[in-house]
Parts: structure tokens; C-alpha cells; sequence
């Protein structure tokens, strides 16, 4: 076996040039290496069991213009729309009856969802569910917004890093949005208590194996708790509409490599990575992943929070989502439990 992987295997961690190396050169023999040594940290961890999370998409008004997301800003052909805090909280009922023990409530980054109505939102469903873990996923904000958040009872926070290349993250963001400011958020998360979420989308535009060698130091360095890996997936809206998918073997490649580097990490199958192909989610279990977030979102809905073209699952009631993961993952010999699921420490 090559010298970088065999090293990789033992110490879990290598130089970005290492990285970039093992990128370049992996065979498929070593890639079947990866994988097998991935599952058997994940289950060494956290044993066959897989952990959901009600995912709530609850408004897709974004102020961002993110060039690779379909609910940018500037795309006028979105149709809108916002969930009232009693829909949301309908979503949170509903999904506590279908065996959920973490909420991620996600949007775009919605002025209308300010301190003071999001707070109300997370005490709400602090109070009504203290035996569930509340993830908030609504993109940059000042350290003393999501210390409000923390303080009315959030646990966990997704935020991904997208790239750890500055200079890729300029190419596909616009300019008033930055680098720093994102890995910034990412730190404030941290020192608030946050459990933290970072992540990057596979063969986006312009993104090399150099780039991807860089977001898997920054993942060595900074330790999220929580990595979502998906394949980037053009919308039809966007200019990246022509681009080429990410792939499922790279996706897999990536989500085996980062759970080696970080075997406790709570790592989802992302819906992406079911988007571009029909297992693709129990492949990502096979290859090291222990998170699943079917959607909890109203069927009204579904259809409008679509980041990228074809998105999976857009038709069917929440119920449905939560039965047919079920049944997916015990195909494969998995179970999915009712379970907070949170980051098991050392
Ligand atoms: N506004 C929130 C939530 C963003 S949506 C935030 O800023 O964190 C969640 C994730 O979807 C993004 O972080 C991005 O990595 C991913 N995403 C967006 N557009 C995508 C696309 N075209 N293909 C694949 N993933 C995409």
C-alpha cells in the first residue's frame, strides 16, 4: 500500500501536501481500504446505529447570494416563502411523535427571523421538549445574536465552511461576503459552547484536490463536532447551471477520509448525496457516515427550498421521510434510533 496512506491509517492525520497526494493518487484497492477502516471507526464509536434529525427548511428568503445556491438572493425565479412560529412548532410535534430528539431548524439568512423572534422560537421549543437538542442552521451572525440563541437553549450549530481556500471562497461568493468573517462565526460558535458544525460541498466549481487537501486540515485542525460533506449539484437558476455534479465516489471517498481523520465526529448522509444517486444515502453509511436528516418540513413547502435542481423527497410527508429512512437503514443493517445523538467525548 502507498506510504501516505499506510501513515494516514495509523496517525489520522497528514500535510495539506499529503493530503493533496493521497487525492491524486488513491486507487480503488485503497479506497476499499478507507472505507473498511472508516465503518469500523464509526461503529468502534458509536456501534450500528444511525442518528436522526428533523430537518425544518423554514424559510427560503436568503439576503446572500451565494453563486452556487438556488435560494439566493438574486434569483427571481424562487418563489418565497416563511413558516410562521406555529408552523414551525407543529413541525417540532409531529416530529417528537415520529421518534426525533434533534430539531435542525434551517433557512436561508432571513432578516424577518431577528434576535428577538428567534429567541422566541428556541425558548418555545426548549421548553415544550427539553429532552431534544435544537440545531439552528441560519448562516453568519454577530457572536452576541448566537450567544442569544445558546442562552435560550440551542445546543448545536451548522454552519459550513464551504472552502478552507480564501481564494475560492471569493470566487464563489460575492464580495460582500467573506472568508474571514465565516471562519470568524465558526470560532465565536466554539467559544459560546456551541456543539459546531463545518462542512464543504465536493468538486464545486473550481475546486481542486488542492482545495479539498485544504478543507481536510482545516477539519483536522479545527475539530468540528459535526461535517457535512455533499456533492455540489448545479441549479438551473444559477450560472453554475451548466457545471458538472460532484460524484458519488468522490463524496464517499471524502466522507470515509474524514471520518478516519475524525472518528467521533457526527457525519450525515447528506440529501445531496441521495440526489445524485438512489442509495446514496446508505452508501454514505457504508462509507463511515452515522447522521441522517430526513425533512420535517410542511409538503407545501418542500418544493421551494431547493438549493440545487432534482432534490429528493420534495412530495412526501414528513411520516413517509421518517419511515422510508427506517426502512433504508435497516436494509443495510443499520437502525435508526430515538436518540439525541449527541458528539460523544472522549
Ligand atoms: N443559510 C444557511 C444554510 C445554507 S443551506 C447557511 O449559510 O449556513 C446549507 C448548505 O447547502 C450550504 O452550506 C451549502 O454547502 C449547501 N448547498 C448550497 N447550494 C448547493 C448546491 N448547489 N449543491 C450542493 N450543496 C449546496
Amino acid at each position: 500500500m502507498n506510504k501516505v496512506i499506510s501513515k494516514f491509517i495509523d496517525t489520522h492525520s497528514l500535510s495539506v501536501e499529503e493530503y493533496e497526494s493521497l487525492l491524486n493518487n488513491i486507487q480503488e484497492d485503497e479506497k476499499e481500504v478507507l472505507k473498511k477502516e472508516a465503518v469500523s471507526l464509526a461503529t468502534s464509536v458509536y456501534g450500528k446505529k444511525i442518528f436522526a434529525r428533523g430537518l425544518i427548511e423554514f424559510s427560503n428568503y436568503c439576503k446572500n447570494n451565494c453563486y452556487y445556491c438556488g435560494i439566493r438572493n438574486g434569483n427571481k425565479n424562487c418563489e418565497r416563502y416563511r413558516l410562521t412560529k406555529e408552523q414551525i412548532f407543529e413541525c417540532c410535534d409531529l416530529g417528537y411523535e415520529f421518534g426525533y430528539r434533534t430539531f435542525v431548524l434551517q433557512s436561508g439568512e432571513d432578516l424577518y427571523f431577528n434576535d428577538d423572534v428567534m429567541v422566541e422560537i428556541i425558548s418555545h421549543i426548549r421548553k415544550k421538549f427539553p429532552d431534544c437538542a435544537i440545531t439552528i442552521s441560519i448562516g453568519e451572525k454577530e457572536k452576541s445574536t448566537y450567544q442569544k440563541y445558546f442562552d435560550a437553549g440551542a445546543n448545536r450549530y451548522l454552519l459550513r465552511h464551504e472552502t478552507a481556500n480564501k481564494e475560492l471562497y471569493e470566487k464563489i461568493h460575492p464580495k460582500e461576503m467573506s472568508f474571514e468573517h465565516r471562519m470568524k462565526c465558526l470560532q465565536d460558535l466554539r467559544d459560546i459552547g456551541f456543539q459546531v458544525g463545518a462542512g464543504y460541498m465536493v468538486e464545486c466549481p473550481y475546486q481542486t484536490n488542492h482545495d479539498l487537501a485544504l478543507d481536510l486540515k482545516f477539519i483536522e485542525e479545527f475539530k468540528p463536532e459535526m461535517c457535512g460533506i455533499g456533492p455540489f449539484i448545479p441549479h438551473k437558476d444559477t450560472d453554475y447551471r451548466n457545471e458538472k455534479a460532484g460524484t458519488l465516489e468522490k463524496t464517499l471517498l471524502l466522507l470515509s477520509i474524514t471520518r478516519i481523520i475524525l472518528p467521533r465526529v457526527l457525519l450525515p448522509a447528506t440529501t445531496a448525496l441521495g440526489t445524485i444517486h438512489p442509495l446514496g444515502r446508505e452508501m454514505g453509511v457504508q462509507h463511515g457516515a452515522n447522521v441522517v436528516m430526513p425533512n420535517l418540513s410542511p409538503t407545501e413547502v418542500r418544493s421551494k427550498y431547493l438549493l440545487y435542481d432534482n432534490k429528493i423527497c420534495t412530495g412526501d410527508e414528513a411520516a413517509e421521510c421518517r419511515n422510508c429512512m427506517s426502512a433504508r437503514m435497516s436494509r443495510i443493517g443499520y437502525e435508526l434510533v430515538i436518540d439525541r445523538g449527541d458528539f460523544k467525548k472522549l
